[in-house]
């Protein structure tokens, strides 16, 4: 073969590799630099970097802010760029906090500890951790900044546990006019600006609840689809297993069953490296051929999920290290809907109904988590006292695919009053926001004492919420 079949041949391996491991700009740009991606997660926003501004402290901070209010310029803060809904789009000026992280031991309570806002979720579990605490909660992932996490609701599971934000007890944010304003636990004003999606200001410190350091005890099996939505309720309020999360494979009927409880059993790790690397890679190759090739969705996705969950595990580690999953998700597409736990079988139907009849190409798990009912005004659990059930759809699909599978589901859970992630795909419309958030009129309210020029309004933001003053 002569050089010039070679060289081609092997750019066309490379590419191919490249495509199937996922080398997104966001990955590489995060692992080399540390700061700000020039793409968020699933590369849908492109950040404009030349309006990037890095501050170091609540000075700088309150600087860019001043700045803006007296230029009339809008700013976004953009964290990790973990959502896939627009939230964090940016206009004239984008803020990271990255340069602005670390996490203060010194709070009067010893169970609370403060953190600048930048700080990701991984660090604060490290620097917990040095100091025999743990994070209460946390989601699948670590890389999201605390502030992000708060802003949107993000959540993990446990019916007794409340979402990231409710484990909040203070915060201190920059408003709209420069002003620093700090709200704590008590003040009405505070359950506004627990979930606030960077509406009332810039986040610049939160006071968390903590714990001691604990393990957990997970242990993952496999089962029938039906089996698990008849024992669902049960299986979700055991008090011997706190944290309890279902994935779902609607096409091949089955799911995994993950109980986890607190133990004082040894460490055991994670379930074996291999297996991680062999779940990613699983995972990555059969969702790029799947996305060319749908129809083969149900056969390939038996296979993977044979490969990454074909034995029950029995695990034991540090809480951090079971609360995140054990292998990272290749690049997808995230949609969720969030229910009244005494809704969660209906949803999860309504859910299969939709993926079996609409022959959606799923080729991810489905997950099914629970999270305990809060006071928090934009916060999908607001006033839910049995908690919730929260319903995260995923998938690697064309565009067109994935917006008409969201809606579908979205459509098709309407009546049971479902609300939405807000950093995940997002199409609610402010008419159906006042119905699902009776607090929604109060909340604009104080937004507009908070930011009276709208400079943190993005454009998504302005036909999602539809401002009166806008
Ligand atoms: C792989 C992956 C896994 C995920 N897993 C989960 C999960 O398990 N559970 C779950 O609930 N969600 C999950 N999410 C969603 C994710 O947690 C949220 O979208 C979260 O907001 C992203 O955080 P971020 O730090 O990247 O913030 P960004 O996406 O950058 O920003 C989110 C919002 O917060 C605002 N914001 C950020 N920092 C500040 C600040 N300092 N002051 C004011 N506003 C600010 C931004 O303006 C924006 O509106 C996941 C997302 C991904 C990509």
């Amino acid at each position: 073969m002569g050089c010039g079949k070679k060289c081609f041949y092997c750019a066309i391996v490379v590419a191919v590799v490249a495509w199937i491991f996922n080398a997104y700009p966001w990955q590489w740009w995060k692992r080399e630099y540390n700061i700000v991606p020039p793409v968020s997660y699933d590369g849908r926003i492109r950040f404009d970097l030349d309006n990037l501004q890095t501050p170091c402290s609540e000075d700088e901070i309150q600087t860019i802010v001043e700045k803006a209010y007296n230029e009339n310029q809008r700013i976004r803060v953009v964290a990790d760029g973990h959502s896939w809904s627009l939230i964090a789009q940016t206009q004239d000026i984008m803020v990271s906090l990255a340069n602005y992280t670390g996490v203060d031991f010194k709070n009067q309570n010893p169970n609370e500890v403060t953190v600048n806002a930048g700080t990701s979720l991984r660090n604060i579990s490290l620097e917990l951790d040095k100091n025999n605490l743990a994070m209460i909660q946390l989601g699948s992932v670590a890389g999201q900044s605390i502030a992000g996490a708060i802003s949107t609701g993000t959540h993990g599971t446990g019916l007794t546990i409340g979402n990231i934000a409710s484990l909040v007890t203070k915060l201190r944010f920059i408003s709209g006019t420069g002003q620093i304003v700090e709200l704590a636990k008590g003040d009405e004003r505070f359950e506004a600006a627990q979930v606030n999606i960077g509406l009332f200001g810039v986040l610049s410190k939160v006071t968390i609840k903590v714990k001691p350091k604990f393990n957990l005890k997970e242990t993952r099996t496999r089962h029938k689809l039906d089996w698990c939505i008849e024992n669902l309720s049960k299986l979700a309020s055991d008090s011997d297993y706190v944290y309890v999360k279902f994935w779902v494979e609607f096409q091949n009927n089955f799911c995994i069953l993950f109980q986890t409880g607190e133990t004082t059993d040894n460490i055991t790790g994670a379930p074996s490296d291999i297996l991680s690397f062999l779940t990613y890679y699983a995972f990555a190759v059969v969702t790029k051929i799947t996305y060319v090739i749908p129809s083969k969705t149900k056969f390939l996705m038996l296979l993977v999920n044979w490969i990454g969950f074909g034995f029950n595990t029995v695990r034991v580690d540090n809480s951090y290290l079971i609360l995140n999953d054990y292998f990272e998700l290749p690049v997808h597409q995230e949609g969720e809907i969030l229910v009244d736990f005494k809704d969660s079988v209906e949803a999860l139907e309504a859910v299969r109904d939709v993926v079996i009849e609409g022959n959606f190409p799923v080729n991810y798990i489905t997950e099914v988590r629970f999270v305990a009912g809060d006071e928090i005004w934009l916060s999908p659990s607001y006033n839910m006292p049995s908690g919730i059930c929260a319903i995260t759809l995923t998938i690697y699909a064309p565009s067109e695919t994935v917006e008409r599978y969201f809606t579908a589901v979205y459509d098709a859970t309407k009546k049971l009053n479902a609300r939405f992630h807000w950093g995940k795909h997002f199409y609610a419309k402010r008419d159906e926001l006042n119905l699902l958030y009776p607090k929604m009129a109060d909340f604009e309210e104080l937004r507009l004492e908070y930011d009276p020029k709208g400079i943190f309004i993005n454009d998504f933001i302005r036909d999602t919420f539809k401002f009166k003053e806008d």
